[in-house]
């Protein structure tokens, strides 16, 4: 099984989303083979929802929450709003440590509100010196030369990177940097890989199914 993020970040209004889904739910996806997660902004987690609720192994992710828990947090996004909504959520992305400056300590809180509503963490580090929490099973390695730049990074210095990481061996390793339709086999080849978390090839459905659909 190899697992398939896409990270929508800051893109889409509703109209665009519903266009996203409407073709890309046509796809045939190998239910034996591929694991979808789509993480569209926040705002469009419920109308994405509603389309994928027939959908066979295609799940919804959210690109962050709050390191707070209910309560007075204006703008802020919990943990139990999200739960019951989404089956994952990604943290510590590093524009989000970068942008908003956001610190282990931050990211080990996220982690733990996540854990405790039962979504899953899909959880972002940028090399092996960036601290991963203890109950993460998904880890997203991300290196940020490779982040939106075309320049993504090849297979065995990801291996190397991994073993660095030293990951519990329930551990569910993905790479992300700059993936797409062209450069997605040779990952996929691999058995330590176990997918991809996708930016750029995710914002188009026909990219981001070229980059699952390999046979
Ligand atoms: C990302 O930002 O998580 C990412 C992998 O982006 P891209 O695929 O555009 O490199």
């Amino acid at each position: 099984m190899k697992y398939f993020i896409a990270n929508w970040k800051a893109n889409k209004n509703l109209a665009e989303a519903i266009k996203w889904l409407d073709t890309f739910l046509t796809f045939p996806i190998s239910s034996d083979y591929s694991k979808v997660v789509i993480c569209p902004p926040h705002p469009l987690l419920y109308p994405v929802k509603e389309k994928i609720k027939n959908a066979k192994n295609i799940y919804l992710g959210a690109q962050d929450l709050s390191s707070f828990g209910e309560g007075s947090y204006t703008g802020e996004v919990s943990a139990k709003t999200l739960s019951g909504m989404v089956d994952y959520v990604i943290i510590g992305h590093s524009e989000r440590r970068k942008n908003f400056n956001e610190n282990d300590e931050l990211l080990l809180k996220k982690t733990h509100l996540a854990k405790q509503f039962r979504i899953e963490p899909i959880f972002c580090v940028r090399d092996e010196n960036d601290k991963i929490p203890q109950e993460v099973q998904f880890i997203a390695y991300e290196p940020i030369f490779a982040i939106g730049s075309g320049d993504n990074q090849p297979v065995q210095k990801v291996l190397e990177v991994k073993q660095k990481l030293q990951l519990p061996k329930q551990s569910f390793f993905l790479y992300g940097g700059s993936a797409n339709k062209n450069n997605a086999s040779s990952y996929l080849a691999s058995p330590e890989i176990n997918g991809f978390l996708v930016g750029t090839a995710s914002l188009d459905p026909l990219e981001f199914y070229r980059t699952l659909a390999q046979e």
